[in-house]
């Protein structure tokens, strides 16, 4: 038997080892996949050995200490600064991955948005976390997002804002503190705080990657942001499972909604491939992934 897991803290919430096991039983693969609820980052790269791991996902707040425990990157995770992904290799070191970044792309390109210009977009869809999922993916003829507004400035956001720039969509970042402006900066990527953002301004997709929706929150004023969704093709909360009062604002704006399952289903997909090279029907590990996540949400 071989074993991998999700480290976080806290981790019961977590539904990966729902989603990894549905698909390792289906295939009858010799893998058992549990969660860790780590105390300190600094204790990931022993625990990873101790626990004779073959390869581990890593969720809040743990992704930017396994960006330091891995031996090598893959040039997306480097691109990012972090890593939700390890793989031991066939030497014994670790490889760190990012797929929340495809795993978000691939899910706007899977309700039907075309993104970008295409020769960002291919040249995107080549790295190694992405290829995974290319079988679902087709350039779709549906709606273009030519602009992107990410509210939040954390984690997921830096992952995000990365993954549209490589697809060549003009991104800005509004966040309601500047701790983390140096990032984007450094990457040529507009950065501002939600006090500067202009009400009139237009972005063809809105995404709420900030935690407020956990607090049940919007994420800044609703005078502010009911204008600029009222202008855009779509918003999309990272959050998944509820409605938001991110969602019911879109709602009562008339604006189409996406909430995050697709991202974390995809990203746990093209995570999976990573860790079992000999998986491949993505199509159909896609199928079940989303009918066990429509279960487990509902028991
Ligand atoms: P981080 O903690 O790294 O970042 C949180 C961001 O939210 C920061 O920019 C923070 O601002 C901002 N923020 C926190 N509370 C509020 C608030 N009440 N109002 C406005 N801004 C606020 O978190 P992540 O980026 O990892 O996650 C963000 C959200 O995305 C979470 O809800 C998480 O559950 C979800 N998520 C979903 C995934 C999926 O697969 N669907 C994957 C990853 C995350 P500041 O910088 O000033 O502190």
């Amino acid at each position: 038997m071989r074993y991998l897991c999700v480290f976080g803290n806290p981790i019961a919430h977590s539904l990966s080892p729902l989603l990894h096991n549905a698909i390792l039983q289906s295939y009858k693969l010799p893998y058992l996949y549990g969660r860790f609820m780590l105390d300190s980052g600094e204790n990931l790269g022993k625990t990873f050995d101790k626990l004779d791991l073959c390869g581990a996902n890593i969720t809040l707040p743990f992704k930017e200490h396994a960006y330091l425990v891995a031996h090598s990157l893959s040039p997306l995770a480097k691109h990012i600064g972090a890593v939700n992904t390890l793989v031991r290799t066939s030497s014994g070191k670790i490889c760190g991955y990012n797929t929340d970044a495809p795993g978000f792309i691939a899910s706007l390109l899977l309700s039907g948005f075309r993104l970008g210009s295409a020769k960002g977009l291919e040249e995107s869809l080549q790295s190694e976390e992405m290829s995974k999922l290319a079988p679902l993916l087709e350039q779709s003829s549906g709606e273009r997002i030519e602009s992107a507004l990410i509210l939040g400035a954390g984690g997921s956001a830096k992952a995000l804002a990365c993954a549209l720039q490589e697809c060549g969509t003009p991104v800005v970042v509004a966040n309601r503190s500047s701790k983390h402006e140096a990032f984007f900066t450094q990457r040529q990527i507009p950065y501002c705080l939600f006090d500067e953002l202009d009400s009139s301004a237009r972005f063809d997709l809105i995404i709420n990657a900030t935690s407020s929706s956990i607090a049940q929150a919007l994420p800044l004023p609703e005078s502010t942001l009911a204008p600029l969704l009222t202008r855009s093709k779509l918003a999309y909360d990272l959050m998944y499972g509820r409605l938001t009062p991110f969602a019911h604002i879109s709602k009562e704006c008339g604006t189409a909604y996406k909430d995050g399952a697709d991202m974390l289903i995809l990203q746990a997909l093209s995570a999976l491939r990573l860790f079992c090279p000999e998986l491949a029907d993505t199509p159909r590990i896609y199928t079940i992934m989303r009918s066990v996540f429509t279960q487990g949400r509902s028991a």
